[in-house]
Formats: C-alpha cells, structure tokens, sequence
C-alpha cells in the first residue's frame, strides 16, 4: 500500500543510520562547546513572515521551497526552510539583546520542497552556529575555524575545500548591483525567467542561478570584487589574514553569493566533488542586515549552517552500537534472580540484555547475534555456590564470581 511509504523526500533513520547520525549532531556540538557555543532549540514552525521577511521575496526557498500552512485562526505558518531566522526572531521575542555577545548552537530538522536527489532531501537536518554582536572579522575567521574543527573531527576536511568571498557593505552592493541591472538588461533575451524576476528586485541572486543559460551569462558578468570600497577591502583582507594565522587554506571564489537576502561581507562554503551534484556540506556568513530586517535592534551576526546527512554521507562512517552484556539464566528460579542481577548492573551503568527463552547454546548464539562482549550465566550450581560464570565471549575464557564481587569485577567494562 503505497500509504505505508514515507512521503517523498523524507526518510526514516533506522538505528544504524541514527548513530550515524548522531555521531555528526554530537560531534558538532560537543566541538562547538570548545568555542563556547550553547545550544539553543526554536520551534519547528514559526509565521511565515520570519522566513518571508529575512530570506527575501527572490529567494529559491521563499518562492519554491516552503511548506506553508493555513492555521484554522487564519494565520500561516511555515515549517522552518533553514534556523537562522528562528534563532533571531527567538534573540527578539527573549529580549536577548541585553546578553551580547551570543554564540548560539542548533541542530535539528528542516524542511524544503524541492526535488528529492542523492544529498537532497524535503525533510533534512542541519546543525548550525550563529555568533551575534560582534560586527568584526575576527568573528567571521571564528565561525569559519569552527567549521573546520568541526569537519576535521568528522575526519572529512581533507575532503573539502574552503571558498570564499566578500559581498562587501551596504554600499559596495549598491554600487555592484547597478552594475549587474546594466549587465544583466543588456542580455536580458538570454536570461530564464526567473533570473527576469530577480532582475529588479535582487540581480546578485542571478548568480547563485542553476539554469545553464544564466550560468554561461554569469561567467562574463562585472565582478563585485571591482565594485568593492575599502572598508569592504579590508574588512575581506582582515578575515583572510586570520585565516592565514590559523593556517587554514581557501580559494577567493569570487562568484560565491549566497542564496538568502540578508548576507554581506564574508561568504563562505565549504564544497566536496565526493557526492556529486550535492557538493556544499557547510555554509554561511555575516548576515548584520538580518535582525534590523525583523524590526530588531541593530546587531551583527556571523554564522553557518551544515547538511547533516551530506555529511555523514561524506563521513562514511559505520557507528557500532556498544556492546551489552547478556545474562543467560537457565532454570525458573535463575530466571527471576537473573532480572536483580541484571537491574543492578544496569543501575551500575552497564548495557545489559536479557535473555527470556530457549536452552544455553540458543542463548548464547543469541548473545554473539547482539555482538555482547561477555555473557553472565545463571545456572543452578552457580545459584547455589552465589556465584555467576562470567565468560569472556572473544577469548571463549570463563570464571566463576561471587554475586556480590560482580559489580566490581565488570568495573573496568564502563
Ligand atoms: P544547495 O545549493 O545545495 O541547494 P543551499 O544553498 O540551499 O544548498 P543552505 O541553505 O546554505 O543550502 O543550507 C546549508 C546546508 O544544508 C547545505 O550546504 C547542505 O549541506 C544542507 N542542505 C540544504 N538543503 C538540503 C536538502 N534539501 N537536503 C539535504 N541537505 C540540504
Ligand atoms: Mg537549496
């Protein structure tokens, strides 16, 4: 029945896909708390404004990609495209602007209609970083230092590469944008439809644009790097110099725009040809337009966001789940004892897996199944000395060992 599939686009992650999974989220977590980063979690909707407003009327996600709903009260709703519209409009509604500076840490899922493909997916997760309040590039050279620890300790990084560029001050962008208009409407019988419409309202995303007659265009369009004044300069030249500090690589593509309104200055992503058309795993940059384009107070922001399942696809990793213990008892009276036994060592903090039926070689074949380290057994001879045997399932070894000295003979398996 095709109702028992999920939706298009969407997934489940069974248990090996989910440690997985989870490998990546905690391992970006647990690196952003290096950086002191706290965690932060925003609903999985918001009103449709905080993404309209903050993403911009020309966006892919805003003209495309959302998934809007009418409330029965009238208000619409969108499932979040992206977090960092909610972390600002939750940095408003909390009055947050009293704690500057704040370094947020998210993870979760998201949510874009868009055409499902390998590493493109409608339901997908992100884990993102967003530093508010610090308008200097020392913040942007941060933020990007964190994307690297972080792919680094994902053993990806040697699999990525670090593109760059400035989107320059509100300034430099005017300047860049007429220089497009001019550009672009000399062209504009070559330009697809969509590229006409953003043509007025927003030339830069032309060059974010996927339609192949607006790329060939794009490769001959005027250069913002020309268009840039020197505040842009050096605020650009400041961010790479402390990149160079941490020795860490990149390339000036100057092509790079990103897809949502409300950045300027630093761009960044990090890119990999290893998952084909899918190749940006982390991105962002400075957004200080964004909260002021809420109807916030003025404050600076810095961050990124990372395709979760991009990356453990990159990562390739197998997580093994940890290995339990199995208690095997043998006997009706082995049976009730051996629940005591193993809710002590799980209160001791060990995994534990309890075997209910069949006879011991059942048991055990059970036991190697579920990849346990050592199998505890009960029998009558062990019940009557107080004892278990303890048996070490890799070297096949085995001992008895009284009931009260188990715990602390199982210590050094914590
Ligand atoms: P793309 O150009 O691939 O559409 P994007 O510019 O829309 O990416 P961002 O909004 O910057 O992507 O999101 C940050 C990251 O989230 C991406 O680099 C990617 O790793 C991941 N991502 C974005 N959209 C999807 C999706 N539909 N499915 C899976 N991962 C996604
Ligand atoms: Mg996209």
């Amino acid at each position: 029945m095709s109702s028992l599939q999920p939706v298009r686009g969407t997934h489940d992650l069974l248990p090996e896909q989910m440690r997985a999974h989870r490998a990546v989220s905690d391992t970006a977590r647990h690196v952003a708390a290096l950086y002191g980063f706290d965690e932060i979690a925003t609903p999985i909707f918001e009103k449709t404004e905080v993404f309209k407003r903050t993403l911009g009327d020309t966006s892919d996600i805003v003209t495309k990609e959302m998934y809007t709903f009418a409330m029965k009260e009238g208000e619409e709703i969108t499932l979040r495209p992206e977090g960092t519209a909610g972390v600002a409009r939750a940095f408003m509604s909390n009055g947050l602007s009293q704690s500057l500076p704040l370094k947020l840490f998210y993870s979760g899922p998201m949510f874009r209609h868009e055409r499902p493909q390998k590493g493109r997916q409608r339901q997908f997760h992100q884990f993102g970083a967003e530093f508010l309040g610090v308008p200097k590039p020392e913040a942007d050279a941060e933020i990007i230092a964190l994307g690297v620890h972080i792919l680094r300790e994902l053993g990806v990084y040697q699999d990525t590469k670090l593109e760059l560029n400035t989107l320059g001050d509100v300034e430099s962008r005017k300047a860049y944008r007429g220089a497009l208009i001019e550009y672009f409407s000399a062209h504009r019988d070559r330009l697809s439809e969509d590229s006409l419409n953003r043509l007025e309202k927003n030339p830069l995303r032309i060059l974010d644009s996927k339609d192949e007659g607006d790329r060939e265009l794009v490769a001959t369009a005027p250069l913002f790097w020309d268009y840039l004044n020197e505040e842009s300069r050096d605020f650009f030249e400041k961010v790479k110099s402390c990149l160079d500090a941490l020795g860490i690589a990149y390339e000036h593509n100057t092509r790079l725009v990103r897809g949502l309104d409300y950045y300027g200055h630093t761009a960044f992503e990090f890119t990999t040809t290893a998952l084909g058309a899918q190749g940006t795993v982390l991105a962002g940059g400075r957004y200080d337009a964004l909260v002021k384009t809420m109807g916030g107070p003025d404050t600076p922001g810095v961050g990124f966001a990372a395709g979760v399942e991009r990356l453990a696809m990159l990562s390739d990793r197998v997580v093994e789940a940890p290995r339990p213990l199995a208690i095997i008892p043998m006997g009706a009276e082995a049976e009730t004892m051996a629940f005591k036994v193993a809710s002590d060592l799980r209160y001791a903090g060990h995994r534990v897996e309890l075997g209910y039926s069949g006879n011991m070689k059942k048991r055990l074949t059970r036991a190697n199944r579920d990849n346990a380290f050592a199998a505890i057994i009960l029998g009558e001879d062990e019940l009557a000395q107080g004892a278990v045997t303890f048996r070490d399932l890799t070297s096949g070894e085995q001992e008895l060992v009284k009931l009260d000295l188990l715990e602390q003979r199982l210590h050094s398996y914590l």
